[in-house]
């Protein structure tokens, strides 16, 4: 199939997607956290039947799965699975989005023209400025443009219809999903790996042209709770213990200039207290707990431990307790014990004539919670840069790129796996 044809393909579904407001929201109690994600999952489902997946379905929590059926005459092949989500992050509007094509991208200043002073600049942007020639879209600059991961449901959505258009090209089963919610953390919560019923599989939820993700942080969370002694405060005299001072003095024994996210990069960890719920009798201090080596999260809790407890020696009558939950875990060992999936997905970028960068993300994917649940699912790339602000933006010939990895990958697998 001419290159042309599906990357119109890639880019009208993409703008198609990004037109509808799907963002999730963290304070609702419902699965998915909002009907409007529905609207997209809906129109997935009537695509991927036009296409021939006559068994595609959303279910009850949202989620939307489909078959490929395999082209190859083995018996042996396994069965793959590639995934994308739906849903925007809420920390930006994700309503009403104009995607505007930059297209043949000569380095100028693009201006987003509903903020005229918000420019997205070569000048400040490496990634941007070796992009030269290619077609690239933004929003608006009202709105995010919801490439994450919407790039990827493109990118899923025009290699299934590659697939299916070249039946010629020997593949084993592969099975689809799109999810809700990612980006709030409860995307794959309901995900029924037995019933999706892949041996392995990819997100396409990575960042620029190449990029391969089997590894993330190891994550916790924990609560600090100090309690108090609450009194009338005209009777308080030599009574009183106030939670909150306590908590503050705690909060301010962090250190200044290590541990926390806007001290850290690369492979170091930290722990972040991100919310606090206070009252004179009883304040919580919630954090998150991050690092890449899953043992370390339990150093990090220990010395929040320690600097509570030297916290509370200081303000007699007070005492403090901990509650810690896991959130997710750093998918590279379970990925590491399956090496077929990572050398398979570098030959199918390689064969598109990009080169494999792998790194580590200071993050958790849906496939970091997938693989803990069993079905390995390394990050592959999508082109989306910017993600979760005014900037963002996408190469249509990165995505083209994708589609053709996915495609590589699908008979790679029917090949070597
Ligand atoms: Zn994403």
């Amino acid at each position: 199939m001419p290159t042309t044809t599906t990357q119109t393909s890639v880019l009208e579904r993409f703008l198609r997607y990004v037109q509808l407001d799907t963002a999730s929201d963290p304070a609702s109690p419902t699965t998915p956290s909002t009907a409007k994600q529905l609207v997209l999952l809906d129109m997935l489902v009537n695509e991927l039947k036009t296409l021939g997946l006559t068994d595609a379905a959303r279910d009850e929590a949202g989620i939307v799965m489909a078959t490929l059926p395999a082209t190859s005459k083995k018996k042996d092949v396994p069965v793959i699975g590639f995934l994308a989500h739906v849903d925007t992050s809420p920390e930006l509007s994700g309503a009403g989005v104009k995607p505007i094509v930059h297209h043949d991208y000569d380095g100028r200043d693009l201006v987003l023209p509903d903020v005229p002073n918000l420019v997205l600049s070569a000048k400040d942007d490496a990634d941007l400025a070796g992009k030269k020639g290619e077609d690239i879209v933004t929003a608006s600059g009202a709105t995010l443009l919801g490439a994450d991961d919407k790039a990827g449901v493109a990118v899923v959505m025009a290699a299934v219809e590659q697939l299916v258009k070249n039946p010629g090209i020997a593949h084993g089963p592969l099975r689809i999903a799109f999810t809700p919610d990612e980006e709030i953390g409860r995307g794959v919560r309901h995900f029924d790996i037995k019933r999706f019923g892949a041996r392995y599989a990819y997100t396409l939820d990575g960042a620029g042209l190449g990029t391969l993700e089997a590894e993330t942080f190891s994550a916790d969370s924990m609560t600090v709770t100090f309690q108090g002694r609450n009194t009338h405060p005209g009777f308080a005299h030599g009574v009183m213990v106030n939670a909150i001072k306590v908590a503050a003095d705690f909060v301010s024994r962090l250190p200044k200039d290590t541990l926390s996210p806007e001290r850290t990069r690369e492979k170091e960890g930290f722990v972040h207290p991100n919310d606090i719920t206070a009252t004179v009798d009883r304040t919580s201090v919630h954090f998150i707990i991050r690092d890449f080596e899953t043992a370390q999260l339990a150093v990090k809790e220990d010395y929040l431990k320690k600097l509570a407890n030297d916290t509370v020696r200081d303000w007699p009558g007070s005492n403090a307790s901990f509650e810690v939950k896991e959130t997710y875990r750093n998918m590279r060992d379970a990925i590491a014990k399956h090496p077929r999936l990572l050398e398979l997905a570098r030959e199918a970028i390689r064969e598109t004539g990009a080169t494999p960068t792998e790194s580590s993300i200071r993050g958790g994917t849906d496939g970091s919670i997938l693989t803990e649940m069993g079905l390995p699912t390394p990050n592959l790339f999508s082109g989306q840069h910017r993600f979760h602000s005014r900037l963002e933006w996408v190469s249509v010939q990165d995505m083209e790129q994708a589609v053709k990895t996915v495609v590589n990958l699908a008979r790679l697998w029917e090949e070597k796996g």
